[in-house]
């Protein structure tokens, strides 16, 4: 696919206008209700598609569907077979990557230049779990009973998985979930964001073409108060991966508490940068800017509240400021944009919103502050990218999590003083230090309390690694070894011999 002009949603083979069904039961359905939602291009407003539109009644086909497929042959699928299914499904998803990666680009804004750049990760994120599907053991245990009773452990699927997902990253998000539900031999029922749900419908076709049996994959496009909420609560739903927002995963829980599902979250952030003054600052000022602006600061982990030692901080704000001045926003299909608009109006409402609440309360923007109306930007939800300077701890954007290019530049002297201010937050998902000094990089890396520390570098990640939350980022872990133990439930095995 050309990358040179912008590309319109007509000139995409998916994202052309058409209609596009829901997958339940390895067929493509239209929703009971017979209601379709749109889904449009944020940064040019065009139409991509209709879309179906789940809800509670789709949600109970889609689940019933799992269901079967997950009492039939399915379970007695070999570790073998279902990780051939994940390499063919990954050789698909190779041969179209292109498409796919155009589509989170037109579905969702994000520019090409960091869509078409996930290509390794996700291929290695659908080899990762298909390597994992051969390597689910249990353990033998000697116990301390008189006598001669063995024990052991068995590791089995939870069984049927809803899966719900955010629009910020929708390929990703979808393979994160795919991948260890077909490694451990569950189903899911997969619910992408009605922001931004044609990446998901896509994988879908893939998945069939890859041979996944009738309702192993099925993929429920609706909003988050309808077919969300039926999936959270469905009783016959053994496990709930969800990825999003906090006050959402607050309801996923009181939801789950029917059948008390398994449930594991990967929620938002605001998380702390620490900049020291021994840091390689020519490093540091790029490190510090992309990890906030990468995907317009639509990612969860983003190093939104930046600190910097005091002796270095105007200059070094000063740099990232300027840094952010020059990056160029626009369509995400041009390949020279490095940030695109935001996903939708009320993304744009919400984060223009917190530039005012910002100014307000006191502190400065040295780049940035507001929208961005140029010629065909205005058509889109686009918005500077921001650096706050005099930002206090306790002002609003310091604390919430804002979801778009908003940096806020705090200092500070004292390393003690740092450790608590830097965790004071109710969130823990990343963190990021920059400095020369190595015990200082280890001990932060110990006192921060969040599920990732990156140290002089940010947002590095691997299949192999390990990610998630502390705190009111959520619980449970994607990618590593441990991500298909949320997906296993593990049974004890008692023989009097
Ligand atoms: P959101 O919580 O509004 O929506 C996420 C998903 O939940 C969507 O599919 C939505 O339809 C669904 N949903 C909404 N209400 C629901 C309900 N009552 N019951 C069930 N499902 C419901 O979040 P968003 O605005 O789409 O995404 C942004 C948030 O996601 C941010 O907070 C961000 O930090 C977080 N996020 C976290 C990670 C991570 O890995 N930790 C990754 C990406 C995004």
């Amino acid at each position: 696919m050309g990358l040179m002009q912008p590309i319109s949603a007509t000139a995409h083979p998916y994202a052309n206008g058409s209609y596009k069904q829901m997958l339940i039961d390895g067929k493509w359905q239209d929703a009971q209700s017979g209601k379709k939602f749109e889904t449009h291009n944020p940064a040019t407003g065009e139409l991509l598609a209709t879309v179906a539109e789940g809800d509670a009644g789709d949600i109970d086909l889609a689940v019933a569907a799992a269901r079967r497929a997950f009492e039939g042959p399915w379970s007695k699928a070999k570790p073998y077979e279902r990780q051939a299914l994940l390499l063919k499904f990954a050789e698909l998803v190779e041969k179209h990557f292109d498409e796919l990666a155009m589509l989170d680009t037109l579905d969702m804004g994000a520019p090409v230049m960091r869509t078409f750049a996930g290509k390794q990760r996700i291929l290695g994120m659908l080899r990762f779990y298909a390597g994992q599907a051969t390597l689910i053991y249990g353990e033998t245990i000697e116990n301390s009973l008189p006598g001669e009773i063995f024990s052991y452990t068995l590791k089995e699927p939870v069984g049927v998985v809803g899966a719900i997902i955010p629009w910020n990253s929708p390929l990703s998000a979808s393979i994160w979930k795919i991948g260890p539900a077909i490694a451990t031999g569950c189903t899911i029922v997969l619910k992408p964001a009605e922001e931004a749900p044609l990446t998901s419908l896509r994988l879908g076709e893939l998945a069939l073409e890859a041979g996944f049996p009738a309702g192993v994959v099925n993929v429920v496009p609706g909003y988050g108060e309808t077919a969300g909420a039926a999936l959270a609560s469905h009783m016959d739903v053994n496990k709930v991966a969800f990825t999003g927002s906090h006050f959402t995963g607050q309801s996923i829980i009181r939801a789950s508490a029917g059948n008390l599902k398994r449930v594991s979250l990967e929620l938002g952030g605001k998380s702390p940068n620490i900049v020291f003054s021994d840091a390689d600052l020519d490093a540091a000022v790029p490190g510090a800017a992309m990890a906030v602006f990468a995907n317009s600061g639509q990612i969860c982990s983003a190093g939104t509240r930046l600190f910097v030692e005091k002796k270095i901080y105007d200059e070094f704000v000063g740099r990232v400021a300027e840094f952010a001045k020059k990056l160029k926003v626009g369509n995400g299909a041009n390949p020279d944009t490095q940030l695109g608009p935001l996903v939708s109006k009320e993304q744009f409402d919400r984060v223009t919103g917190y530039l005012t609440t910002g100014s307000g309360e006191g502190a400065k923007a040295l780049s940035g502050g507001g929208r961005l109306t140029d010629g065909e930007l205005s058509k889109g939800f686009f918005v500077q990218p921001t650096v706050f300077a005099n930002v206090q701890d306790n002002m609003k954007i310091a604390q919430e999590e804002i979801f778009g290019p908003v940096i806020s530049a705090i200092s500070f002297t004292d390393m003690d003083e740092l450790v608590q201010r830097a965790n004071n937050t109710t969130f823990g998902l990343g963190s990021g230090v920059w400095t020369r000094d190595v015990s200082k990089a280890h001990r932060l890396a110990k006192s921060l309390q969040a599920g990732s520390v990156w140290i002089n570098c940010y947002q590095a990640m691997d299949p192999a690694v390990p990610f998630g939350g502390y705190k009111m980022s959520g619980y449970g872990r994607e990618s590593g070894v441990h991500h298909i133990d949320e997906y296993l439930n593990i049974k004890a095995v008692w023989i009097n011999t």
